[in-house]
């Protein structure tokens, strides 16, 4: 017996309530056009996964290359793009080892058994629970999810996971109020991006990384959205003068190809051991190709300095161009992860930019999100954020004109 016969988005499961109406088909650099041809300046990059922009050339030849050769053949097999990739990511942060996995879900997923495991296993103690901070995002598997600081996405999956605590983000009594002697590690963004683009202030951060040490926590920076150059920084975490132990990647890492990572420091190696964690599709030569391209990318073409230029420039030209505009609360961010903030709703005016051409995303309900390639090209990127102010300075309580 099959299913019943249906078309188009009626065969999907209603989980995603697509936001734009373009079906997009076609994208080169910072311009992706839709089935009638029209073109659009993509300031998304897919929420912060194109970094490079779209279809980039060396990406693409690494991807057609491998192609050639060889796709799949397992974790039974050493993979040795993955200790290409493995090296070129301990030498751009503070961490020694990779493990390869496919979303950013699952490397906070591994991050998470890495911290349990290794104060069992190698510790010898029982410290299981993970403090987290309201407003936070981390995935969507039943762990993940009990990890995010956001209601809305736990809503009908109880019972959730044990060993969760979520305290307010830069409130440092607030976390030191939180560890016990069952906390084992604190996972923290330091930039928060789904939660509506919130920096750690610094005297936060440097409190975190000194609470960590006082209590012998494991720090897990959640660097998914943050992390591949995006906030002018190869990861956001060294803006800050601070070393996480556990650091977790996926969105920009492969260009769009599908590929996650947790690193972690030396010291961790014997949180795991063979056959304690694993992924059928981690790290395949295809991925591991994928990324290592774009590291070379972003390492070539110091990206993450341009990253850091054009945000600055941007965030300053964004503010002067909205000083007048009674609803704007703030223009914040880091790099080119960019929010503006506005006194009311803003999904009109998401929805207005789209019919203008111009693709942006929200952060919560009152903050445009900005997350274009960092490979954008001067003209696209004030050219669009003038058009994108026009847009605003013209609406009132969030309606767009
Ligand atoms: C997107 C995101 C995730 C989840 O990544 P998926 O690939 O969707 O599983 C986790 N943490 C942060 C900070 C993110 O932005």
């Amino acid at each position: 017996m099959g299913g019943i016969a249906v078309s188009g988005r009626e065969a999907l499961f209603p989980n995603y309530a697509p936001f734009f109406s373009a079906r997009l088909v076609k994208g080169k650099g910072s311009k992706v056009w839709d089935e009638n041809g029209r073109e659009y300046l993509d300031l998304m990059s897919g929420i912060a996964v194109t970094g490079l922009g779209h279809a980039p050339d060396a990406v693409k030849q690494a991807l057609i290359d491998q192609l050639e050769n060889l796709w799949h053949v397992s974790n039974l097999f050493e993979i040795p793009g993955q200790e290409k990739l493995a090296s070129m990511l301990a030498e751009a942060g503070c961490a020694d080892l990779a493990f390869f996995c496919n979303s950013g879900a699952e490397a906070n997923e591994a991050a998470i058994k890495l911290a349990r495991r290794y104060n069992r296993k190698v510790l010898g103690n029982n410290r299981y629970e993970i403090i987290a901070f309201q407003s936070s995002f981390h995935g969507r598997t039943l762990a993940t999810l009990t990890a995010t600081g956001q209601d809305k996405v736990k809503d009908g999956f109880d019972p959730l996971p044990a060993g969760f605590v979520h305290v307010e983000y830069n409130n440092l009594e607030a976390l030191e109020a939180a560890i016990n002697d069952r906390t084992c590690a604190i996972i923290m963004e330091f930039v928060q991006g789904e939660g509506g683009v919130n920096p750690a202030g610094p005297a936060f951060a440097a409190g975190v990384k000194r609470l960590c040490e006082k209590h012998g926590l494991l720090l897990i920076a959640d660097e998914i959205q943050t992390g591949i150059g995006r906030t002018g920084q190869m990861f956001g975490y060294q803006h800050y003068g601070v070393e996480p132990d556990i650091i977790t990647l996926a969105k920009g890492l492969g260009s769009g190809f599908p590929i996650g990572a947790m690193l972690g420091k030396a010291f961790l190696r014997d949180g795991f051991s063979a056959g304690s964690h694993g992924s059928t599709f981690g790290g395949t030569p295809i991925a591991c190709s994928a990324a290592i391209a774009t590291l070379e990318t972003m390492k070539r073409e110091e990206l993450p300095k341009r990253a850091a230029r054009l945000g600055t420039e941007g965030m300053l030209r964004l503010r002067a161009a909205l000083a007048d505009h009674p609803e704007l609360v703030s223009v914040r961010g880091l790099g080119l992860l960019i929010g503006i903030e506005l006194a009311s709703p803003v999904t009109d005016i998401v929805m207005a930019a789209q019919k203008e051409g111009l693709l942006v995303i929200t952060a919560g309900p009152n903050v445009i999100r900005l997350l274009p390639a960092l490979t954008i090209g001067e003209d696209e990127w004030f050219g669009g954020l003038d058009a994108l102010a026009g847009i605003i300075l013209k609406s009132k309580n969030g309606v767009a004109v």
